[in-house]
């Protein structure tokens, strides 16, 4: 459980049921991306008249697609921007994860200061913001990749050129479909730049298409048209093949398939019909240290 002392408030973290018990009185529940892992229990906000949401616009698209939750319940924080909450000021900083993840930083006004990040990687939107987040009295650190020095990736830009070359290569597009392993949110710098070097709309699960159309902008680059020529669906369904009706695996298996995850460094069982790329958006082991060593906290809970 992520609970701020200086924000009196939850981060990524909706535990409706034990609030009396823990005699919690704000009712701002800070939520720093839409990943499943970091909504569990998000609906019962709808029960809470006072329970409101800060989080990012695409963010509150998410919410809005997967959880039928109204953008009123939210408080839209751009990144760059600080809010004042009478007692205590909080910071957005871009997490640079998935696409509208933020980290937060919350002030008092007794100069206490506390760090949430979120899921994060290290590149310039955070190098950039680096006063602001250092010398905290607490650090919450995205600790994915921490544990094992084995977690070194390539950055995301390196590897973007390297599927890129592979689609076009071994892919030989556009007469090879090409399927792509990627969550409801996420791997946007990737597909973007797919979508726009390619000058296609990507074909997606329904929910995915309508999460991005709901951003809009530039992130419109999703479509139900199946004849799109590249796809993407679950990590499940593009390297197991499993899921999927009869006329869908044969497709899948007559196409160059891709998964982009930071776990394919210590994937043992790697199919060999599958290019596994390193792509991750989480810090990768040496990232995340330099992190915590740049910003210097007192106390860290790594999360
Ligand atoms: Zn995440």
């Amino acid at each position: 459980m992520v609970f701020s002392n200086v924000a009196k408030s939850f981060f990524d973290e909706f535990p409706f049921r034990h609030r009396k018990k823990l005699a919690m009185s704000s009712d701002y529940f800070f939520l720093s991306h839409a990943h499943s892992d970091h909504t569990g229990g998000i609906k019962s906000i709808l029960s809470s008249p006072d329970a409101t949401i800060v989080c990012s616009k695409e963010t509150a698209a998410a919410l809005k697609v997967l959880h039928r939750i109204p953008k009123e319940k939210c408080l839209i924080m751009e990144t760059n921007q600080s809010l004042d909450f009478d007692n205590f000021i909080v910071h957005a900083i871009d997490a640079n994860h998935c696409l509208g993840s933020l980290m937060f930083v919350v002030e008092s006004s007794e100069n206490e200061k506390e760090v949430y990040t979120g899921d994060f990687r290290l590149g310039a939107p955070i190098l950039n913001e680096l006063e602001l987040l250092s010398n905290p009295d607490h650090l919450w650190v995205d600790y994915t990749y921490g544990k094992n020095p084995k977690y070194i990736f390539p950055s995301r830009k390196e590897l973007i050129s390297e599927i890129l070359s592979l689609m076009l290569t071994e892919g030989n597009y556009p007469q090879k479909e090409i399927w792509i392993a990627a969550y409801q949110i996420g791997k946007e710098k990737l597909l973007k730049t797919i979508s726009d070097a390619l000058k296609v709309k990507i074909y997606a699960p329904e929910k995915k298409v309508q999460i991005y159309s709901e951003i809009g902008g530039d992130w419109d680059i999703f479509t139900n048209d199946p004849d799109s020529g590249i796809c993407v669906e679950s990590r499940r369904r593009v390297e197991n093949l499993s899921g999927l009706d009869q006329r869908t695996e044969e497709r899948l298996m007559n196409s160059l398939r891709i998964s982009p995850t930071g776990w394919a460094i210590e994937l043992i069982t790697k199919r060999l019909d599958v290019h596994y790329f390193p792509y991750s958006d989480h810090c990768s082991y040496n990232e995340v240290h330099e992190f915590i060593e740049l910003v210097n906290p007192q106390e860290i809970t790594k999360i």
